[in-house]
């Protein structure tokens, strides 16, 4: 694997430089700082800039270093307790600047009239006054560098070793020549020099932006070594399926793929082919078709006559996916569906048709990693947002396989400078256009004054029979007066479409309470569902076609757009009013955004825009490195060009043999 931080080959050890005996070596070794590596790449934590400025550019209470000359006679006054403060004043940037310095009186005869002085302190504005602190002799100028060391020694003698390591030392690592071009890089040495010794801010940073970039490319060149061992070649992973049969299944879809689907169902289906296991995620929005493109790969596995696992990690949604596989496939595929609830007698014949291989394609939550769930031969796993389940899961039933393909689906789209990070081992497959036919969700928004101007527009939906989500986002009793709770709001539309049209759910309720509420909504019998955002996990009513979000700027832009998710799941027009009153000029930004696009990767870029990618990093805490300079968080542009770079690099490497 390659290393990040080596680039010395045999580096000497700590205890190579002058002045490391056993003692400091130890010391140094708690801090984990070995040898002429570590040492190089312990960066300094700080710098302190003694490099003269221009003080008419500095503002009030400014730290600042100065030079100028020194226009009177230095006045010491002491005080009670042997303090004293030391005056003179200096010509600086042509202005007469009154210089303080306070119990340093020593400094009296290092003050002459006529001379020059560099000096450092905090500004005084309003006074034209320098608090000065010290009095700076040495001619260098430029920075002092503070480095981490745990009390262990000073700064100043960690730099001598520094300095000592750049002497001895043959840096053998570099950036590829080309890279260093394009990207106008320093070399690696170079950079570590000007953040070891560092003469002004410029080099700082650029030294900082080739050691970020550095560190960027070789974590995407590990990543990308960590993929090339995921996908362990093997003859037994080729699946031969027929590819005329799954051509003639396609021909009999009552609808023709929209191109993305078909651009994802070849990607998958060349993996299939190959002898490589296949590790890929399937993205796309809520209705965008992700599971006719499992589907069909469920399909192909079928004509050679093995399986096909899909796992999800709830009840509602294997019942949702069973519905639509069912619908899809028609009888063409025997499939059965295995959960928590399935009674036991049905379990056991389940369990045996697996065996026997008479079942196809089998959907489930956890109750399919059980041991006595055992398969005739299982080739594709299709699991539906993985970051749900723990890797044990994922590898428990992942050993039940016996050609080892895989493939992930997820509705939360992520921006993809963040699934490079997120999902950087796997291949990723985007469905971004929807369906044909599909009408995007209007959305529009309201002030609270304005309600009424909503509950006629519901009233007109209502009219043509169909169904409608209120969502509200508290139970409590509001936090500020404006604040709408969910029987506040439920009162409203009583009043306006009576008890009988409205129904009631949220966090609160028993779970029996619950889903008999779900199930009046469901079945139509109560056309408009009040609820807080317990609706957000799956619940698919096509009927509905019309959503009121209550404060909607309580929330963030993907609930939102999740929210927004449940309406629109049929050729009807579809409404999302979004009740609020901003206060800031973020959630403006917010409301502005979800009336101006559906398109669910468009919002999370814009997300990340506003709110950086903090929150993404949850989807999947796998052990992210931790960089000495570059910042996840921060550097995701920078992240994207190294991705890019490593991708060419390693293909030229390869070419090269
Ligand atoms: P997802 O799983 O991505 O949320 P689905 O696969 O459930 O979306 O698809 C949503 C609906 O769109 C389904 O009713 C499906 O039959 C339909 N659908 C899928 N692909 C197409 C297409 N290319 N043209 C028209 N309808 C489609
Ligand atoms: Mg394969």
């Amino acid at each position: 694997m390659l290393s990040m931080y080596h680039v010395i080959t045999s580096p000497p050890p700590v205890e190579d430089m002058k002045g490391v005996g056993p003692k400091l070596r130890d010391k140094l070794l708690e801090l984990d700082i070995r040898n002429a590596n570590d040492i190089v790449f312990h960066l300094p934590s700080g710098y302190e800039n003694l490099s003269v400025m221009d003080l008419t550019e500095a503002r009030h209470n400014d730290k600042v270093t100065v030079a100028g000359d020194i226009k009177t006679e230095p006045a010491l006054a002491f005080f009670r307790g042997g303090k004293s403060r030391l005056t003179v004043f200096m010509e600086v940037n042509g202005m007469y600047v009154k210089v303080v310095f306070f119990n340093q009186p020593y400094l009296k005869d290092k003050l002459k009239v006529g001379g020059s002085a560099r000096i450092s302190g905090k500004f005084n504005l309003h006074k034209l006054e320098i608090n000065a602190q010290r009095l700076i002799f040495d001619a260098s100028g430029g920075f002092h560098v503070k480095y981490h060391l745990g009390g262990v020694m000073h700064s100043k003698t960690f730099s001598k070793i520094v300095a000592e390591v750049f002497e001895k030392c043959i840096f053998n690592y570099d950036l590829p020549e080309d890279l260093k071009q394009k990207y106008r890089l320093l070399s690696i040495r170079e950079a570590l020099w000007h953040l070891h010794f560092p003469k002004n801010p410029h080099d700082i940073n650029e030294a900082r932006r080739t050691i970020k970039f550095y560190e960027l490319f070789i974590f995407q060149l590990q990543l990308m070594e960590k993929r090339r061992q995921e996908r362990v070649r093997n003859e037994r992973y080729i699946v031969d399926y027929d590819v005329e049969a799954l051509r003639e299944f396609i021909d009999t879809l009552p609808f023709e793929l929209t191109s993305d689907q078909k651009r994802s169902a070849n990607e998958i289906c060349r993996d299939l082919k190959q002898n490589i296991s296949m590790h890929r995620l399937l993205q796309g929005d809520v209705g965008s078709g992700k599971t006719i493109v499992a589907g069909l790969a469920s399909y192909a596995i079928r004509t050679i006559g093995e399986q096909t696992a899909l796992m999800v990690p709830t009840e509602v949604l294997a019942n949702q996916h069973y519905q639509s596989f069912m619908e899809i496939f028609d009888g063409r595929l025997n499939i059965a569906k295995l959960t928590g609830t399935t009674s036991r007698k049905e379990k056991m014949y389940i369990q045996e048709a697996l065996r026997e291989g008479e079942i196809d394609l089998i959907i489930g939550t956890h109750a399919l990693i059980e041991d006595d769930v055992v398969f005739r031969r299982l080739s594709l796993i299709i699991t539906d947002e993985q970051h749900r389940f723990g890797v044990n899961q994922r590898k428990r039933l992942n050993d039940k396989s016996y050609r080892k393909n895989v493939l992930y689906m997820t509705a939360t789209p992520i921006p993809r400078t963040l699934s490079i990070t997120t999902f950087g081992d796997m291949d990723i497959s985007i469905i971004k256009e929807m369906p044909k036919g599909r009408k995007p969700v209007k959305t529009y928004w309201r002030r609270f004054d304005e309600t009424d101007e909503v509950l006629d527009a519901l009233a007109a939906e209502m009219e043509k029979g169909h169904s409608a989500y209120i969502v509200a986002p508290l139970i409590e009793e509001s936090e500020t007066l404006d604040l709408k709770n969910v029987q506040e709001i439920f009162q409203l539309f009583t009043d306006r479409f009576g008890e009988e049209n409205v129904e009631l759910v949220h966090g609160r309720m028993k779970p029996e309470e619950k889903s008999a509420g779900m199930k009046r909504f469901e079945s139509h019998e109560k056309p408009v569902l009040v609820s807080t955002t317990v609706i957000e996990v799956g619940i698919n009513v096509p009927n509905a076609t019309f959503m009121v979000i209550f404060n909607a700027e309580r929330f963030g832009l993907s609930t939102l757009h999740q929210l927004r998710g449940r309406v629109g799941r049929s050729d009807k027009q579809s409404y999302c009013v979004l009740v609020s009153d901003p206060k800031t000029e973020n959630a403006k930004l917010r409301m502005d955004i979800m009336t101006s696009t559906t398109d669910g990767f468009e919002l999370s870029e814009q997300d990340l825009e506003m709110r950086g990618p903090g929150d993404y990093f949850g989807v999947r805490q796998s052990g992210l490195p931790q960089f000495k300079v570059a910042d996840l968080a921060e550097d995701y542009r920078v992240l994207e060009h190294a991705r890019m770079s490593a991708i060419d690099y390693a293909a030229k490497m390869e070419a090269d043999g």
